[in-house]
């Protein structure tokens, strides 16, 4: 089977420092599919794509994540397999990387998900240092925005939001991946969880496919966008199941696939959608 990873890096109506991240979508890509080319498992490339996003700060993750209501950040990720392996993290707080978190969560517990205190003092217990997300721009613009935020929260959703990173993977023998970060919408309630650690809602593997989806995570989640395409793949391949989601789901977001035949998926009904595909000869980044 020949190696293919698919990466994204959001979907909204605003396009932030397009440039900036088509350079680190391009390191994105070579930092996970070295992982592929050296025999590693999709699950290896893809969280190593999503390392390299939740490290820059123009992404909604790790680094760059946008703060709550009350200016904290509070993060979400996951990880799945075509074999099954899932873990994930909500409302995690003061780590640099929650998808390593995430990880751990799959691979060292019995659990698939832990949330909120609880998640941060497993992180803390499996060596994540305490470390904290927020930039000094989001500071700023929280700070500045802070007395008028409730008459300003559309405008500073739209503003910043929608910029959840991940990655769909299938190796040389024919294993699929996913892995999903994200800061969730800015200015959120406190405690909020997105779509994105949800199985089903903003992720999901099995032996059809890996699908990984990034916009609004309510919408996502009522509708069970990536277990919806999965069911798709049953009959039809990535392309056309992502197609068919977009098209009938009533949500603003975007869509990644990778199926067992290696076919690829990306469909998107906002404005604009950041993404990346490599295989090993053919790479194409798209910034917005
Ligand atoms: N889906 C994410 C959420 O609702 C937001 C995003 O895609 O950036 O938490």
């Amino acid at each position: 089977m020949e190696p293919i990873l698919v990466i994204l890096g959001g979907s909204g109506s605003k396009i932030r420092n397009p440039e900036e991240r088509e350079i680190y979508l391009g390191e994105s890509l070579e930092s996970g599919f070295l992982e592929l080319k050296e025999g590693k498992e999709a699950l290896s490339a893809v969280v190593k794509a999503v390392i390299v996003m939740e490290d820059a700060p123009c992404f909604n993750a790790g680094t760059g994540s946008v703060p709550n209501l009350l200016g904290e950040v509070e993060m979400d990720a996951s990880v799945m397999t075509s074999e099954g392996l899932f873990g994930a993290v909500a409302a995690i707080r003061d780590v640099k990387n929650p998808i390593k978190v995430a990880m751990d969560v799959a691979v060292k517990t019995e659990h698939l998900m832990l949330a909120g205190d609880g998640a941060v003092r497993f992180a803390r217990l499996m060596g994540h240092k305490k470390y904290d997300p927020l930039t000094d721009e989001l500071k700023e613009l929280y700070k500045e925005k802070k007395s008028s935020y409730y008459k300003d929260i559309d405008r500073m959703r739209s503003l910043y939001s929608l910029e959840t990173v991940g990655a769909v993977a299938i190796d040389r023998f024919g294993g699929m991946a996913v892995a999903l970060s994200t800061g969730g919408i800015m200015l959120h309630l406190p405690g909020r969880v997105g779509d994105t650690p949800i199985i089903g809602g903003g992720i999901y593997a099995s032996q059809r496919g890996a699908i990984a989806a990034t916009g609004h995570g309510e919408g996502i989640m009522r509708h069970m966008v990536a277990k919806r395409a999965d069911d798709l793949l049953d009959k039809h391949n990535g392309e056309y199941a992502a197609e068919e989601v977009i098209k009938k789901v009533e949500a603003d977001f975007g869509i990644i696939i990778v199926d067992r035949d290696g076919k690829v998926g990306v469909a998107y009904n906002t404005k604009y959608m950041c993404w990346g595909i490599k295989t090993e000869d053919y790479k194409k980044v798209q910034g917005a």
